[in-house]
């Protein structure tokens, strides 16, 4: 890394193990003429090896020390250097995208790129937020994040990294995972229902240790127009009454949305008839 090391700033934690770096580009299996995407290029090191596995790369970084070097360096390979903050800007189309993410952004970066079109994502993420990415109905893991991420994707966990295979060694291990795009395996009948889902998911697991009757009472902000929540007791009740005895995260995602599609769908004759 040499004279790289002077450009370090906080936060920036560069993955330096070779092998590491090589198996996170053959596990995106490139094929020839695929497009790349990687956030938060760094120093180039991923970089290197993924336009050495055949693609053509685009690889956004926000520092702008950083992008320069970046640009010296791939000025003659088949890699664009794009330099912003990959939160705030359109992503140029991808086939796969393949990164090492600042942890600071990975919740937000995963979503925004669920939002694309693209076949494969290979991904290091702080090994404690992969593990949430894959936490099991029941266990502390699973939660909003498991939730939204595996209504949109397959998730799956490749290794852990040390926190010794980076420069500056950060406070934490990482974990690298494969993430397939592919289609949810429950439905909403609208992207209104979609989205009060979302919602409902995020007002119930705010209160994850409550039981679940009580954390619905908790969410009327949700609810602001037509029937009170009593009202909607009794149908609950008479479809759900056992799970309304478990804590939200005792619940699979599927369950939850035939509970949350039971709310929006009595919601919405209400407030139709007002
Ligand atoms: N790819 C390199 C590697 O594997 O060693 C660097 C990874 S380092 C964890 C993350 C990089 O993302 C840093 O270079 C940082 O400057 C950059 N970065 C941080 N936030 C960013 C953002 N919002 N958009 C684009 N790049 C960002």
């Amino acid at each position: 890394m040499g004279s790289k090391r002077n450009l370090l700033k906080r936060d920036q934690h560069f993955l330096m193990d070779e092998r590491v770096l090589r198996r996170m580009a053959d596990y995106a299996e490139i094929r020839k003429g695929e497009k790349i995407l990687e956030i938060g290029a760094g120093t180039g090191n991923l970089t290197n090896f993924l336009v050495e596995n055949g693609g053509k790369v685009y690889a956004i970084e926000k520092d702008r020390d950083l992008f320069k070097m970046l640009e010296d360096e791939f000025s003659s390979s088949n890699c664009e250097i794009i330099c912003g903050d990959a939160l705030k800007m359109d992503l140029p189309d991808f086939d796969r995208v393949v990164s090492n993410l600042p942890y600071s952004i990975s919740s937000g970066m995963t979503f925004k790129i669920l939002e694309h079109n693209f076949s494969m994502g290979i991904l290091t993420y702080q090994l404690e937020f992969a593990r949430r990415l894959l936490g099991a109905v029941g266990s502390r893991n699973y939660g909003r994040l498991t939730i939204g991420v595996s209504y949109r994707a397959k998730v799956e966990f490749l290794e852990k990294v040390s926190r010794s295979a980076f420069y500056p060694v950060p406070k934490v291990d990482s974990a690298i995972v494969r993430m397939v795009p592919g289609e949810p395996t429950f439905h909403f009948t609208d992207e209104a229902s979609e989205k009060f889902f979302f919602k409902f998911v995020n007002a119930v697991f705010t209160q994850r240790r409550k039981k679940l009757k009580n954390a619905i009472r908790n969410t009327t902000h949700l609810f602001a127009e037509g029937k009170s929540m009593e009202e909607i007791f009794p149908l609950l009740n008479e479809k759900f009454k056992d799970y309304l005895e478990l804590r939200p995260y005792e619940l699979s995602p599927k369950t939850l949305s035939e509970i949350s599609n039971l709310i929006y769908n009595e919601l919405c004759a209400t407030s139709s008839n007002d």
